[in-house]
């Protein structure tokens, strides 16, 4: 899955935005335009946007994009398990396209969030009888640009 997401990201514009409609088809949600911006947007901005951040970007490349259009979509993306929404206790909750078994990292100084791989990490053996649903790692600290 993390390879498919990348492989969206550098697929051409035009053979994404194909894809990108698959995926909504094959989740029954009706195909938009501004949907398909919101989608491709998160897939080549793997930045965990908050959905402000979304709109103003966005909204420079199609100016009748509203605020609204943007929550709305993602709520809609978020029920589907499309996209994730991350709440890190900072101002306002992240977005991503989902892709699973990943931690992030979180810069205290930048704010930047970075994601990073732990699919290698064992079940502790406190849990061997439990039914794992998601695991959430969060490292918090100082990037190399900050220090
Ligand atoms: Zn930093
Ligand atoms: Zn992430």
């Amino acid at each position: 899955m993390h390879k498919y997401v990348e492989s969206l990201r550098d697929e051409d514009p035009d053979k994404r935005l194909n894809k990108l409609k698959k995926i909504l088809q094959d989740k029954n949600i009706r195909i938009s335009h501004q949907r398909l911006l919101i989608l491709d947007y998160l897939i080549t901005h793997p930045i965990h946007p908050t959905a402000d951040m979304i709109f103003s970007d966005l909204v420079t490349k199609d100016p009748v994009i509203s605020q609204a259009t943007v929550y709305n979509s993602l709520n809609l993306f978020v029920k589907n398990k499309l996209v994730k929404e991350l709440d890190f206790n900072m101002n306002s909750k992240r977005y991503e396209f989902k892709r699973p078994n990943h931690g992030h990292f979180i810069c205290e100084s930048c704010g930047k969030i970075q994601d990073l791989e732990i699919s290698d990490m064992e079940k502790p053996d406190m849990l061997k009888d439990y039914t794992i649903d998601t695991t959430e790692v969060i490292y918090r600290g100082v990037c190399p640009e900050c220090k």
